[in-house]
């Protein structure tokens, strides 16, 4: 995380070196200035109409990031900033302008290593660019008229600076944006600076985000504007991460699913029932693609009088009521961090999406997996989440739901004891509860599952993974 930072704030210093390099021809052929700077802490004054004030000539500048920054008068006087402009000091006498660490060590940067990190920084070079919103041009637009453009550079977002060709006869010839270069002010006010810290922390999103992928590669295939699929194949039984760059909501299978925002993107699970057809369907400008996929039959030889069990369907309907209250309200927010675990190590008795027959009669899919363990095996959370549901439910037995935010439910069921109660926070990992028989079940194991909003999904997605890494380098 701390490595993506400072690539994060190599880039903009590389921006910068990349304007610099661009601008070696439109050198000032005459330095005029019959004003020195000699006045230290001075602001340069914007204010003043006056004719006869003599124009300070800034000659060149560099801003490093959204803070740091350095101008240079006509006499060779430097001016630096280190809160984006609000307020500028003369520099002292043993200032040196920065030197780019890319330009510098370019000639030496040629082993495999330092190739896979300038894979990566240009990775996320790309993740920036696309979230600039101010392109340079000739000029810009101030105060109702047109003023040519010496050198202008971007920063963030829709941050950035211009200095003024000489001629402008502005008094500040050095322009700030922070609307992708709509207006521009020749002051750093408070409300200026605000748009300015607004927009570090949506680089500082931007930058966490990068890290939840499998590489800064697949980080800028995800985070690119408009839809996102991850993964844009997939099977019935199974979920797809969807991201979109901006706000909205998406249809599928005849309901509405609201995008919710984090780091800097927004996100939903799209859950695929096992009852899909396998095709191409359209979710938004982007392509899902249901391949086939085939699922074992399974016999289930039961007693009468567990066979009878399932006939209360009072008790049943009672219980589906009580699970989906549970799981009307998740967390909008991605709980966890880091990749989900098997909540136990046992043997796999039954495995996902099985067509069931019980004494012989067509029943539900077994839509969960079944590890048969020892009664009181400890159950440990298979990641960070909050405790949506603990409780005793006639078939699943003593059964706890734990929500891992933005829709994400696992579940546990015919637990002999419920450690946890509901509201509960947990991290991954933590013990639950035990393996026990209880509810309707034939002998101790742990039935486990997901439920992507209301619909189960397919636990070995999850396993040493987590949704961002669902998509991966094409093979
Ligand atoms: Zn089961």
């Amino acid at each position: 995380m701390k490595k993506r930072v400072l690539l994060g704030a190599a880039l903009v210093v590389a921006l910068g070196a990349a304007w610099l390099l661009y601008d070696q021809s439109a050198k000032p052929e005459k330095i005029t200035s019959s004003e020195t700077a000699d006045g230290a802490d001075a602001m340069p004054s914007a204010s003043q109409e006056d004719e006869a004030t003599p124009v300070h000539d800034i000659v060149e500048f560099r801003m490093l990031d959204l803070d740091a920054g350095w101008f240079r008068y006509a006499d060779g006087a430097v001016m630096v900033t280190k809160d984006g402009g609000a307020h500028w000091q003369k520099a002292g006498p043993n200032w040196r302008e920065p030197i780019d660490e890319d330009v510098a060590g370019e000639k030496d940067a040629e082993g495999a290593a330092e190739k896979l990190a300038d894979e990566a920084e240009q990775s996320i070079r790309a993740i920036e660019a696309a979230y600039t919103e101010f392109s340079p041009g000739q000029t810009v637009y101030y105060k109702g008229g047109q003023v040519a453009v010496k050198r202008a550079q971007p920063i963030s977002g829709p941050i950035g600076w211009a200095l003024a060709a000489e001629g402008s006869g502005l008094i500040m010839p050095l322009l700030v944006t922070v609307d992708g270069g709509q207006t521009w002010h020749d002051e750093v006010t408070a409300e200026l600076r605000a748009k300015m810290e607004e927009e570090k922390t949506r680089r500082e999103h931007r930058e966490e985000e990068t890290a939840l992928y499998g590489s800064p590669q697949l980080a800028q295939q995800a985070m690119k504007p408009g839809w996102t699929l991850l993964p844009d194949r997939t099977v019935p039984g199974d979920a797809v991460l969807v991201r979109h760059s901006e706000p909205g909501e998406l249809e599928w299978q005849g309901k509405t699913y609201q995008l919710q925002p984090f780091k800097a993107g927004y996100f939903t699970y799209l859950p695929i029932p096992r009852s899909t057809e396998p095709g191409a369907y359209a979710i938004g400008d982007s392509k899902l693609t249901v391949e086939e996929k085939e699922f074992k039959t399974q016999h289930l030889k039961v007693s009468e009088q567990m066979e009878s069990m399932r006939r209360n369907t009072e008790r049943i309907e009672a219980d589906q009521k009580k699970v989906a209250a549970a799981r009307v309200n998740s967390a909008p927010a991605f709980l966890f961090d880091a990749e989900f675990i098997a909540p136990l190590k046992g043997r796999l008795s039954t495995p996902f999406g099985y067509t069931r027959y019980v004494n012989g009669k067509l029943s539900n899919s077994h839509m969960a997996i079944d590890l048969a363990v020892p009664e009181g095996t400890p159950i440990k959370a298979t990641n960070d989440g909050v405790v949506a549901l603990a409780d005793e439910l006639y078939l699943s037995g003593n059964t706890i739901y734990l929500d891992h935010g933005m829709g994400l439910f696992s579940q546990y069921a015919h637990l002999s004891e419920i450690q946890v109660a509901a509201g509960d926070t947990v991290k991954k990992g933590d013990i639950i509860g035990l393996v026990g028989s209880t509810g309707f079940s034939t002998g101790p194991h742990l039935h486990f599952t997901f439920f992507a909003h209301d619909v189960p999904v397919n636990p070995d997605l999850f396993f040493e993974t987590t949704p961002f890494r669902w998509l991966k380098e094409p093979q």
